[in-house]
């Protein structure tokens, strides 16, 4: 069995401590499950009532800036100096650096001699080379295939919305772990996104004057009609003189509209890092197989989850299994 299917801890077990603590959780008809209070504000201020209670020190304002290991770990921070025999390192990623993140603890397992998976900013925004602007802001149900070298890798369903950067939306942050992959390993990255998933057919008035961009905006979106439309060369056309085979195009760019990859947004918009310690250095119990009294657990561990939780869920499964040093 691999690393997670061996540390992770079951849903049940998570809900059941966070229900003790006074954290009461609600699961909507989707089956995603949230704080009863819907506030990530009440969920801090109840563990942190907790960890008080249970007479935890915490240390605000002690940036980490090195550690080091004689009998004891010394820790450096930028203003002071600490010795401990157990030294858990659950310092996150470096994604979101605006809210304090940074690689300290990929610094910290290499200077231990732990190996580093190469790390890829994941859930995060994509780039692409000629960013469609007038279309910034157009949010569209839709289903995105993702084609490497030519070859479909993935499928997925949902929003897409396009940025004068390139494109976003749920959908876009479901591939976008693979992308980076793809981009990481120079490989040629492009989307076909279906725009129109029901669309079968266009209707015309072939007596209607009006200009190909006011029919088709009956349809779809405006911004979206005058792309479409250009695309095909059927912008000087009135609806009238739009033809069957002239419809097929249409249809045909809408189902698979074309977008080259040639980026991510990076750590500042993404929210988690793929890559990060090698889970063939820990044991089970998150401890270094290099240096006694060494834990990591969290973010930091080479381990990504989808989108949807299953990132909390293993920085807390990987807590949990320490419960045993
Ligand atoms: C915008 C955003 C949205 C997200 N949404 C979701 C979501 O909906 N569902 C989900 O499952 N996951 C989500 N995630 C990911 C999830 O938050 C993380 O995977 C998870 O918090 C990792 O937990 P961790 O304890 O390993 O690290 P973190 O929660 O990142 O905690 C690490 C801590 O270490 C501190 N630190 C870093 N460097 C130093 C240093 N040198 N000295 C001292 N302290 C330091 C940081 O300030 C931070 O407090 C999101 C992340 C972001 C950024």
């Amino acid at each position: 069995m691999d690393f997670v299917s061996q540390t992770l801890i079951g849903f049940d077990r998570v809900k059941s401590i966070l229900e003790e603590l006074g954290i009461k959780l609600t699961q909507n008809s989707d089956g995603k499950v949230y704080p009863m209070s819907r506030e990530a504000k009440s969920v801090v201020e109840i563990l942190l009532y907790e960890a008080l209670n249970l007479k935890v020190e915490i240390l605000y304002n002690q940036d980490v800036k090195n550690i080091s290991k004689d009998r004891d770990f010394i820790i450096q921070t930028s203003s002071n100096s600490f010795k401990t025999s157990k030294l858990i390192i659950a310092s996150g990623s470096s994604v979101y650096p605006q809210l304090g993140a940074s690689n300290i603890g990929l610094d910290i397992a290499s200077s231990f001699k732990h190996n580093i998976i190469p790390t890829s900013p994941s859930l995060v925004q994509l780039t692409t080379p000629n960013p469609i602007k007038s279309l910034s802001g157009y949010r569209q149900k839709a289903k995105v295939k993702l084609i490497s070298n030519g070859t479909t890798i993935q499928e997925v369903s949902g929003d897409v919305l396009f940025t004068n950067y390139g494109i976003s939306g749920l959908a876009i942050l479901d591939i976008s772990y693979l992308v980076a992959k793809g981009l990481n390993n120079y490989e040629y990255i492009e989307l076909s996104i279906n725009l129109l998933e029901d669309l079968k057919t266009l209707s015309i008035n072939k007596s209607s004057n009006k200009p190909s961009k006011l029919w088709l905006s009956g349809f779809i979106n405006q911004k979206l009609a005058q792309i479409i439309l250009s695309q095909n060369s059927l912008l000087d056309k009135k609806e009238k003189d739009i033809n069957t085979k002239d419809i097929k195009k249409i249809i045909y760019s809408l189902k698979n509209f074309r977008l080259e990859i040639d980026g991510t947004r990076g750590e500042k918009g993404a929210e988690v890092m793929a890559g990060g310690i090698d889970t063939r250095e820990l044991n089970y119990n998150m401890s270094s197989k290099l240096v006694d009294n060494l834990y990591f657990i969290g973010e930091v561990v080479d381990v990504v989850g989808d989108r949807g939780g299953y990132n909390l869920h293993w920085a807390w499964s990987s807590a949990l299994r320490l419960v045993d040093i």
